[in-house]
């Protein structure tokens, strides 16, 4: 009874002062872990600190936005806008450079709709994460 309190009372702290974010990616699964890693290193989120969803041609691509706005409301304010290059099964044909182009069409929605939290731009191709923050003034 004790212990249940105390473990319910950690959690509760946890929540409460914990930096929460989300991730949006491409499902290729060439990218995943590296992906994480970046996100991770670059805004400090621990393992469990964000939410994270991923579908056919990650943040360059429009999605259905219920992961989004759920994260959202449950606290999360460090989101990160993940695409790929070298061949996406979700863009089939589009080159890198188009990827890119469509990705940052995508963040620039995300920043106008969340304007109070960060956002961080990751384009990923073999061998090379690119991460880094984009502000409300575009890139
Ligand atoms: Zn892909």
């Amino acid at each position: 009874m004790r212990i249940d309190r105390n473990v319910k009372l950690g959690y509760h702290f946890m929540v409460k002062n914990e930096t929460l974010g989300y991730l949006g990616l491409c499902m290729d699964r060439r990218f995943i872990e590296a992906t994480r890693q970046a996100f991770q290193q670059k805004t400090g989120l621990g393992d469990t600190a964000f939410w994270q969803e991923s579908w056919p041609g990650g943040a360059a691509v429009a999605h259905d936005e219920v992961g989004e706005n759920y994260a959202y409301t449950h606290g999360a304010r460090i989101f990160g806008w993940q695409a790929h290059g070298d061949t996406c099964g979700g863009q089939p044909g589009v080159a890198n450079e188009d990827i890119q182009q469509r990705l940052d069409v995508m963040i620039a929605r995300k920043v106008e709709k969340f304007p109070d939290a960060a956002h961080y731009r990751i384009f990923v191709t073999e061998g090379v994460v690119s991460i880094r923050e984009i502000t409300s003034g575009g890139k």
